[in-house]
């Protein structure tokens, strides 16, 4: 039995903020405004992995309201899921995820936001795909106003 999952999030860019990304801490005049570090990508992550499970959304496991989940590390929110997929007996089969972001570059990033997501995933790393682009300067990530990140996933039922 094999099940797919999606995720889209999107946040808003101000300064004063940290751009994480994936896990990893992006030097940017411009960062991810959220209730917890703001990680768009590893919340589509999450949010993949809940839809493949059918268990709602992100901010039904998480409610952005609770102080539990405040300034929280997303790669912990990752952790509370997959303990999640464990339990019902599924392990991740591979991940791809999209980054659309005007600015800086993250070509030098990719790399180890996919090591990070595979170690959470606990998958090898080649079944983890992270892509970068931009919107041409078009919409609000155009305009550097906001972040968007999409994660397909894909898990197996053990045994
Ligand atoms: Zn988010």
């Amino acid at each position: 039995m094999i099940r797919i999952g999606q995720s889209t999030d999107v946040h808003r860019l101000d300064t004063g903020y940290r751009l994480m990304i994936g896990g990893v801490h992006i030097p940017s005049q411009l960062g991810s405004v959220g209730h917890s570090d703001g990680d768009c990508l590893l919340h589509t992550v999450c949010e993949a992995l809940i839809g493949a499970l059918t268990l709602g959304d992100l901010g039904k496991l998480f409610p952005d309201t609770s102080e539990e989940f405040k300034g929280i590390d997303s790669s912990l929110l990752v952790k509370q899921v997959m303990k999640k997929v464990k339990e019902k007996g599924y392990r991740v089969v591979n991940i791809d995820s999209t980054i659309m972001l005007e600015s800086p570059k993250l070509r030098h990033y990719i790399d180890q936001m996919r090591k990070n997501i595979a170690t959470l995933l606990e998958i090898p790393v080649e079944y983890v795909s992270v892509k970068a682009t931009t919107t041409e300067g078009l919409g609000f990530v155009g305009r550097q106003e906001g972040i968007m990140t999409q994660s397909v996933v894909l898990i197996e039922k053990q045994g």
